[in-house]
Formats: C-alpha cells, structure tokens, sequence
C-alpha cells in the first residue's frame, strides 16, 4: 500500500568514474540515507561498500548490449519504491546527466508526482582528465571541448562537424566498438589523419591506461591494445600534453632535500 507520509523521494546520485574518494560529500550522505539503492553496472565495488548494510540493493546493470531492465521500467520502478515510502538513491556512473539517461528519470518521477533531486558527479572526461594530468582546454591549445556518444547505432546520423580539429577537443563516451568507424566519420569530415588522439581506459580505477597514437591509427590501436570498456577517446592536441610533460619532467632533476 502507498504511504501517505511524505518521506519517499528519488535522489539520482553521480557516483563519479570509480574512485570512491570522487564522490561529492552530498553523494555520500544521499547514500547514508538511503532505503533503496538502485545501481547500474558502472558502480565501482569501492562506492557500492558506502551503501548501508540495511538498505535494499538493486543492480539494473547498464553495460553494452546488456540491459537487464529497459528505460521505462527503470522509471517505474523508482517510481513505486518512492511511492512506498523510501528514500531511492539512484545511483549512476559519473554524471547522471551526461549520458546517464537521468532526464528520463527525472520526467518519471514528475509525472507521477514523486519529489526527485540530482546530485553530481564527476563524468568520466573531467575524472579521466585530473587522473591522466591532461588538461581538456589549454590557453595554446583549445578552448572548445565537446562530449559527444560514440555508439555504432545512429553513428553515421551525427553531426560532428566541426567539433573536432584545431584548437578544439572532443571527448566520446562509448567509442570504443566503432573505434575505426569513428576515426573515418572524422577524417571524412576534414579532420587530418595526424590529430592526435589518447584512449584512456579504466580512468581514476585500479588498472587505469592511457595509449596515444594519431586518429588514422585510431582502430588499429585500440585492437593492438587490447582496449576493454569503459574507455574514453580523447581527439585534439591535448591529448599529446601528458607524454610531453612526462618528458619534461625527466629532463629536469628533481630536486633532493
Ligand atoms: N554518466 C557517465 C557516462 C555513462 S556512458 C559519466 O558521466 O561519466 C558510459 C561511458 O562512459 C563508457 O562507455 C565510457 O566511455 C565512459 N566511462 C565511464 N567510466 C569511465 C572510466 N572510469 N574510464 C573511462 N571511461 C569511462
């Protein structure tokens, strides 16, 4: 039966790219209160330890190609744990609304009258990019970054033009199984087979990568690698700024004390 009191509520928490010192303070006390914790299969192992031992667990987890529960049942489903008096944190890998489909959660619990709030959280592009010290603007190099999907499906139907290329870095999500078709969206809309590009796979976690390489080459090295998911690419000139500081940093002594 519903609960008339006012207590359910649906929270949408960032758990950010993995590390479970990135969360935000606010993350971790929506955790602390929570009475259901609803979690895709991005949560890292470190953050699901937050969740209090009484409240209920229930993983949708969201992988490719591996959806356990689809969108609208989702909704539903934080919906009815809300309606039943619980507090439901709904936790979600990096930001919830950057590629997280929290805008459909939100539309959810509105509709049906549900109180619902946001907490942020890092997105795998701002945690990738402290973690690797590569920087996504720079005065010398770009002062555009776009975040776009990379998916297969719908690839060809993307506008990209014009954000890639000089001055201008582009962050995919989820580019990882269209690497090549990528590389050739980008180059078929001008961008030069020399742009520089770094994958960075696992950022901010245990077994965190980086490999650089230059965006012809972009397929064939994230095959030669052995890239798994999630990974991010990163296409533009920042992406040669990590191994030029790494290389600086050798010519120059560190001092002793
Ligand atoms: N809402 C998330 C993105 C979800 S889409 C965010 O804001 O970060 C899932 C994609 O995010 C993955 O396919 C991958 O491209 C990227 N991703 C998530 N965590 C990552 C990590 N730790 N390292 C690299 N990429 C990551």
């Amino acid at each position: 039966m519903d609960d008339p009191s006012p207590k359910g509520r649906v929270i949408l928490v960032g758990a950010g790219p993995g590390a479970a010192d990135l969360l935000t303070m606010r993350a971790v006390r929506a955790l602390a209160s929570a009475d259901v914790v609803v979690h895709d299969g991005l949560v890292s192992p470190d953050i699901m330890a937050l969740i209090p031992p009484a409240a209920r667990r229930i993983g949708v987890a969201k992988r490719r190609a591996r959806h356990t529960l689809p969108q609208d049942q989702i909704g539903a489903l934080l919906v009815a744990e809300a309606r039943a008096g619980n507090i439901v944190v709904r936790l979600k890998g990096g930001d919830p609304f950057i590629f997280g489909r929290g805008g459909e959660e939100v539309v959810a619990c509105q509709a049906a009258g549900v109180p619902v709030e946001a907490i942020p959280g890092i997105s795998a592009a701002n945690g990738a990019s402290a973690s690797l010290l590569l920087p996504l603007t720079h005065r010398d190099h770009a002062s555009i970054v776009s975040f776009v999907a990379g998916e297969c499906r719908g690839l060809a139907d993307q506008d990209w033009a014009g954000l890639a290329g000089k001055g201008r870095t582009l962050v995919i999500y989820m580019g990882l199984a269209g690497a090549m078709a990528i590389a050739d969206k980008l180059m078929a809309d001008g961008l030069a087979p020399e742009t520089p590009v770094a994958v960075i796979e696992r950022a901010t976690q245990a077994g965190e990568r980086m490999v650089t390489s230059l965006l012809a080459d972009l397929g064939d090295l994230v095959a030669r690698e052995a890239i798994e998911s999630p990974a991010l690419i990163i296409v533009g000139a920042v992406a040669t700024l990590p191994a030029k500081a790494l290389a600086l940093a050798k010519e120059i002594p560190c001092p002793v004390y």
